[in-house]
C-alpha cells in the first residue's frame, strides 16, 4: 500500500518524494494503527492524513479548531480534483444540512469539521451510517490540558468516539507538543509507542537573529530596502506601535498592510486578503494576526519588540518559510521591552498564572541574552527529544567575535549576589559591583560588602549586560516574582569553586580588555 501512497504523492500532488516523517506516519495509518505525528509547521502534516484518506475506502473526517483554514484546505483539495467539503458554523443551517446529506451519500473523500460538530446528534448519526476511512485530529495539542491552547470541546470528542461502531483508524497531528502533551494524546486516543512519529520541532530553513542597540525603525527601513519584493510580517507589541510604524513605512512608499484588534472586522479581513494575495508585501500587525493564516511564501518575520514568551515567539516567527524555503526571523530587542511585558502580565488577576508568566518571560529575556545557538535554545526550551547541532545560521553561531575567559569576573559577580543575600535584582547588583554611591546601596549598607566596587573598570551598563548574560546561561536564576531577585544556581556554585569556566563571546575589535556588548 505504501507504493500506492508514493504514486499518489507523485501523481496527485506532483512531489517527487516524502518529507521526513511523512512516509512513516502514512504507513502506520495504512496498517490500521492509531498514529501521532509531531512535525514542525510547514513539515507537511496535511499529506499525512490526505494520502491515507485517498488510499483507504470511505470518508475521512478531519477535526480542526481553525474554521478560517478549512475553506483553504478544501479549496486546495478541489484544485487536485478531490471531493472535499467542510461543515461548520460559518455556513447557513440549510447549507450545513445539504452537506451533511451529501456526506451521508458518501460523496466526499474529506470532510472538515470543528470539534463542536461532534455534539450534534445529526452529525453523529451520519457518521455511524457511512464508511469512514480515518478520523484525524489536526492541531491535536488542543486535546491536552497541558497544551498551550486547550479546547475542552476537543477532549470531549474522545468519549463520543466510543459510540461509533464503525470507528476507523485515528490520527493526531501537531507542531507543538511537549512530552507531557504527547503522553496525554497517546493515552487518550490509544497510540502505541511505535506509532508515534516525532521529527522534532526544528525548522532548519529558519535563521534566528537578535538585533540589539540599533534604532529599530532605521533597521526596518534598511531591511525593507534590501528586499523590496519579499513578503514578510512585522509584529509589534501594541496597536499604537503598529499604527505608527504603518504610517511611517507607508509614507516611505512601502506597500504595507496593517492588522490589529482595534480595526473593524471588515478592515481586518481586507488587510488579510491583501497580504495573502500579495497586494501588499509587508504586514504590520499585533499578535492578533496570524492564527489560521496559510501563506507559505513569508520570507521574514520581524519582531519590533520582544514577545511575552518563547511559545508565542516561535509560533509567530514560525510563520516564515512554511514552503521550506529560507525564512529570516529577526527580534529587535531593547530592555524597555521587558518592562512592557511585565506591565501586561501585571494586568492578570490570577496570581498563580502571573508567577508562571514571569518565569516564561524570563526565559524569553534569556533568549535575548544567551550566547548559545538560538535554534538550540528554543528546542531545549520545548524539550525537543531530537539531538541537534548548532544551526550555524543564527546571530550567535555566526558571531565573528572571539571567545574570552570571563571566569574571574563571573566569580566576582556571583559572590556579590551571594553577599547581597540573593534578594536583589540586576540593576542594584551592578551598582554594588561598580561601587556606586546610590541611595539604595547606602540604605542596605552594601558599601560595607567585600564585593562593593570590585569591578570599577566596567560601566554599570556593561555590568548589567554581563549579569544578564550570566542569567541567560543559567548561572543565575530570577524566580517567579514581579521583581526578579537574582539567586545562584548549581552551576554558579561550580564556577565559584573554580570547577567550571565561563566563556563569553566578545567583539574582536574591542580595544580594551573590556566586556563589549551593544546594549541599548
Ligand atoms: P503543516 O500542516 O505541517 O504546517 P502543510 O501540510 O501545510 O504543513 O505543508 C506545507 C507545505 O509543504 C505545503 O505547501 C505542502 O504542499 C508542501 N509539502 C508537503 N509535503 C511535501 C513533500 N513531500 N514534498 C514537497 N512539498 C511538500
Ligand atoms: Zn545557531
Amino acid at each position: 500500500m505504501i507504493q500506492q501512497a508514493e504514486k499518489i504523492l507523485q501523481q496527485y500532488y506532483g512531489y517527487p518524494s516524502f518529507r521526513p516523517g511523512q512516509k512513516e506516519a502514512i504507513s502506520h495509518v495504512l496498517q490500521g494503527k492509531n498514529t501521532l505525528a509531531v512535525m514542525p509547521t510547514g513539515g507537511g502534516k496535511s499529506l499525512c492524513y490526505q494520502i491515507p484518506g485517498l488510499t483507504l475506502h470511505g470518508t475521512a473526517i478531519i477535526i480542526s479548531p481553525l474554521i478560517s483554514l478549512m475553506k483553504d484546505q478544501v479549496d486546495a483539495l478541489h484544485a487536485y480534483g478531490i471531493a472535499a467539503t467542510y461543515i461548520n458554523s460559518s455556513l447557513s443551517v440549510d447549507e450545513q444540512h445539504q452537506r451533511l446529506r451529501d456526506m451521508e451519500m458518501g460523496r466526499y473523500s474529506f470532510v472538515y469539521v470543528a470539534p463542536e460538530r461532534f455534539d450534534s446528534p445529526n452529525f453523529l448519526s451520519a457518521l455511524k451510517s457511512i464508511t469512514l476511512s480515518l478520523i484525524a485530529f489536526d492541531e491535536a495539542h488542543c486535546i491536552s490540558q497541558w497544551g498551550h491552547d486547550f479546547r475542552p470541546s476537543y477532549r470531549s470528542i474522545v468519549p463520543t468516539l466510543k459510540e461509533i461502531p464503525n470507528l476507523p483508524v485515528l490520527m493526531a497531528l501537531t507542531a507543538t507538543a511537549t512530552q507531557e502533551v504527547i503522553k496525554d494524546i497517546k493515552e487518550l486516543i490509544h497510540v502505541e509507542d511505535t506509532s508515534v512519529v516525532n521529527t522534532g520541532f526544528a525548522r532548519d530553513n529558519l535563521s534566528f537573529r537578535i538585533i540589539k542597540g540599533r534604532d529599530k525603525r532605521e533597521f526596518i527601513n534598511e531591511y525593507l530596502t534590501q528586499i523590496p519584493n519579499e513578503s514578510g510580517i512585522i509584529y509589534t507589541a501594541t496597536r499604537k506601535d503598529a499604527d505608527q510604524l504603518h504610517y511611517l513605512l507607508s509614507k516611505k512608499g512601502v506597500a504595507a498592510g496593517k492588522y490589529h484588534a482595534g480595526m473593524t472586522e471588515h478592515q481586518r479581513k481586507q488587510a488579510q486578503m491583501d497580504f495573502v494575495q500579495d497586494e501588499v508585501t509587508t504586514m504590520i500587525a499585533t499578535n492578533a494576526f496570524g492564527m489560521g493564516i496559510d501563506k507559505s511564501n513569508v520570507r521574514f518575520v520581524i519582531h519590533y519588540s520582544m514577545p511575552m514568551n518563547i511559545e508565542s515567539y516561535y509560533q509567530e516567527a514560525g510563520r516564515a518559510g512554511r514552503d521550506g524555503e529560507p525564512g529570516d526571523c529577526v527580534l529587535l530587542f531593547s530592555s524597555q521591552d521587558i518592562n512592557l511585558q511585565r506591565f501586561l502580565i501585571d494586568q492578570s488577576p490570577n496570581e498563580e498564572k502571573k508567577k508562571e508568566e514571569y518565569l516564561k518571560l524570563q526565559a524569553m529575556v534569556n533568549y535575548c541574552h544567551t550566547h548559545s545557538c538560538l535554534q538550540q535554545y528554543i528546542l531545549d526550551y520545548f524539550d525537543d527529544p531530537t539531538e541537534t547541532e548548532p544551526c550555524g545560521k543564527c546571530t550567535n553561531c555566526t558571531h565573528d567575535g572571539e571567545e574570552r575567559d570571563m571566569t574571574k569576573e563571573a566569580q566576582m559577580v556571583l559572590s556579590c549576589v551571594k553577599r547581597m543575600g540573593e534578594r536583589f535584582g540586576t540593576g542594584l547588583t551592578a551598582k554594588v559591583l561598580k561601587g556606586s554611591s546610590d541611595q539604595k546601596v547606602k540604605q542596605f549598607r552594601f558599601q560595607n560588602l567585600s564585593t562593593y566596587g570590585i569591578m570599577p573598570n566596567y560601566t554599570e551598563k556593561e555590568l548589567t549586560g554581563f549579569i544578564q548574560f550570566l542569567t541567560a546561561e543559567g548561572y543565575l536564576s530570577t524566580g517567579d516574582g514581579r521583581y526578579p531577585a537574582l539567586k545562584l544556581t548549581k552551576e554558579a556554585v561550580s564556577v565559584i569553586k573554580g570547577d567550571q569556566p565561563v566563556v563569553m563571546l566578545v567583539e574582536s575589535t574591542t580595544k580594551k580588555q573590556k566586556i563589549d556588548y551593544n546594549e541599548e
